[in-house]
């Protein structure tokens, strides 16, 4: 039962071992070339992803929640917008680096739309690859590709986060269900109490969470308290 669960929790693990083992029976060079290929990426990544973790504790300890839910959140808009395609073509390394800065960027807040926009412009327009575009196939080819790729990135950006929402990313439904309320994102404007006063209290000029009764809570009332609150400090995930 317990091999079996292992198996389940690394099926992708799995399957890329069988596959590897089919290879050396049917093809023994294929899969020698193959254990190459691996083993140079894995490398690459054990030099590259040490700093990139840290690179993402440190950006998760010093930039607040608040800021990135003003620059990079759902009401930032075109400045968000602009702001992700700064971010990701200004990037460097390969993209799977940029899975656990965007994991954490979502985390504090930034939107879905625009976790894709620096995701894509990280993946096709970053600066150092259209430098040697333009040199291998002529600024006039960068510039028609990099104008048409970003209408592109802004279009099916746009659509997906039509079609994603926040709790189908890991992160979120990772965490815990009912209501929370970040502190360090908190200014005190005491709206929610206002709003909510059942729910919501002030304690060391911040807002907290009362001990409440889950089942009588008013959602209605509880989505305008969320909706009210200037920095976003309040989330509630139905459980
Ligand atoms: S509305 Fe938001 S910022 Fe204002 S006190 Fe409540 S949690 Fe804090």
């Amino acid at each position: 039962m317990t091999v079996i669960n292992k198996i389940k929790g690394n099926l992708f693990l799995v399957l890329v071992v069988l596959a590897y083992i089919i290879m050396f029976i049917m093809k023994p060079p294929m899969g020698i070339e193959s254990v190459k290929n691996s083993g140079y990426y894995i490398k690459e990544m054990l030099m590259i992803m040490p700093v990139i973790f840290v690179l993402t504790a440190l950006l998760d300890m010093w930039v607040p929640k608040e800021k990135i839910m003003k620059l990079l959140g759902k009401d930032a808009k075109a400045k968000g917008v602009f702001l992700a395609f700064a971010v990701g073509s200004i990037s460097a390394g390969p993209i799977y680096a940029a899975f656990p800065m965007c994991v954490m960027l979502h985390k504090k807040g930034a939107s879905i739309r625009n976790i894709i926009i620096i995701l894509s412009s990280w993946a096709v327009i970053k600066v150092p690859m259209l430098l040697n575009e333009a040199k291998f196939l002529g600024p006039k080819f960068m510039i028609i590709r990099w104008i048409l790729t970003v209408i592109a990135i802004i279009i099916f950006s746009w659509i997906a986060a039509k079609m994603l929402k926040d709790e189908d990313l890991p992160e979120e439904t990772a965490t815990k269900t009912g209501l929370s309320l970040n502190r360090d994102a908190c200014m005190g404007c005491t709206l929610c109490v206002k709003s909510y006063s059942e729910v919501f209290e002030i304690q060391g000029k911040k807002a907290m969470v009362k001990t409440h009764n889950k089942t009588t809570i008013d959602k209605e009332r509880l989505q305008n308290t969320i909706k009210a609150c200037p920095v976003n400090a309040i989330e509630y995930i139905e459980e």
